[in-house]
């Protein structure tokens, strides 16, 4: 497929920053967009981000500008082509951000010029044939925020319910809005407020006792409402955000890496729907994680930070046992090809992929479709409102 021309547009995100989109024209005279969402809660080894000021610089606009008129046969050599011109390790020349963009309107193009959903035509490039014949994917939707999405004074930063979706999302989807209605209702009735304040990804962002009590709340209401056998919970700690030093500052408390795992193994006794922990420790402690993985097997415990969608950090952590789940972020990556090649690896070795939105997000749902054509074990993709409501949708209709 031939690319005639590029752009780069400035769009905001859910949080009201300044992201990309990214569009490509292509042979038939269309042209295809993509946007890209931004993180707030970063591994350090993500893909760089570049504002727009330097996207659209004219450097930057000259150095992309060796795309025009150049024929592609597949995503993988667009992607190759585009990780060549920038010629870092971590896309700070192009900024991953505008590397992303490209590519996945790329992908857009080319679904379009076979004619197929982008699902089908990332599936066919990248997995030959589909990967499970019907897709029934867990949903991971974050209805209490804390850590760096909120303003409260919960150290862990989602504690989210796990949809089991069995076929039939319209169910899934309709019981999980009416459970984040009630939630809302108990909330506001627990803690006397009528205007619960609202975090990042469109969970309530209000004051508790303690790191545990959102779990007591949620596992009460589950119980209630009748659901335990389609919903379990999880917890994002995003713990490089609450590490200090060697240790954790931890519900007020200073607190080494087994001490911790101790208090995790603890909320899963209190609370045994608890089944996922992500990032239960920075990603700087492996130890933690090898810990926790052999304290909790049975649970899944899954790199977000830590692994920042990257197939050989994947592929080393998964060897030593750290985890058993992985978080997929395309713009951790800032390919389309790199991000498929890390569920590919973690597919390879047995491990879970849980492809996720970000805190601060835009309309794209490129990412359901991705999870489809890989066949993701889930979509982690927020409270089902507002912005966020576009993933579900998308779900609706593809899944
Ligand atoms: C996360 O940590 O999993 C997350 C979605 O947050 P952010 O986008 O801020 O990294
Ligand atoms: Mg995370």
């Amino acid at each position: 497929m031939k690319v005639k021309d590029f752009a780069i547009d400035e769009i905001f995100d859910s949080r009201g920053n300044s992201t990309i989109e990214a569009g490509i024209a292509v042979g038939n005279g269309f042209a295809f967009y993509a946007s890209v969402p931004a993180g707030k809660s970063r591994g350090s080894r993500e893909a760089a981000v570049v504002s727009f000021a330097e996207a659209s610089s004219a450097k930057n606009l000259k150095r992309l500008a060796a795309l025009k008129g150049k024929d592609f046969s597949n995503q993988r050599s667009f992607d190759e082509f585009l990780i060549k011109l920038d010629g870092t390790e971590n896309k700070r020349m192009i900024g991953g951000n505008v590397m992303l963009g490209l590519s996945m309107a790329f992908a857009r193009a080319a679904a379009a010029s076979q004619k197929k959903e982008l699902w089908e035509s990332l599936q066919k490039e990248f997995f030959g044939k589909a990967v499970q014949k019907v897709w029934k994917p867990v949903i991971f939707s974050n209805l209490i925020n804390g850590g760096e999405h909120a303003r409260n004074d919960l150290n862990i930063q989602e504690y989210m319910v796990l949809v089991e979706t069995r076929g039939d999302m319209k169910s899934a989807i309709e019981k999980l809005i009416s459970f984040y209605r009630d939630l809302g209702e108990k909330l506001g009735t627990m803690k006397r407020i009528s205007n619960i304040p609202i975090g990042d990804e469109g969970g309530y962002s209000l004051d508790f006792k303690n790191n545990f009590e959102p779990l007591a709340v949620l596992s009460d209401l589950v119980r209630k409402d009748g659901l335990s056998r389609t919903f379990r919970l999880g917890v994002d700690a995003a713990a490089n955000g609450f590490s200090s030093g060697d240790a954790y500052l931890f519900d007020g408390k200073k607190v080494t890496t087994p001490k911790l795992a101790g208090i995790y193994e603890g909320y899963c006794k209190k609370a045994p729907a608890l089944f996922s922990i992500e990032d239960p420790f920075s990603e700087r402690d492996t130890t933690g994680f090898a810990l926790l993985s052999k304290k909790l097997e049975g649970r899944m415990i899954v790199s977000d930070d830590l692994t920042v969608t990257n197939r050989s950090l994947i592929e080393e952590y998964a060897g030593k046992g750290l985890m058993n789940g992985v978080i997929i972020k395309p713009n951790q990556a800032g390919t389309v090809t790199e991000t498929i090649e890390a569920v590919q690896g973690a597919h390879e070795r047995g491990i879970r992929t849980i492809v996720s939105h970000r805190s601060g997000e835009t309309d794209d749902v490129f990412i359901i479709h991705l999870a489809k054509a890989a066949g993701a074990y889930g979509v982690k993709i927020g409270a089902p409102t507002r912005e966020r409501i576009f993933k579900f949708n998308e779900l609706l209709r593809i899944a």
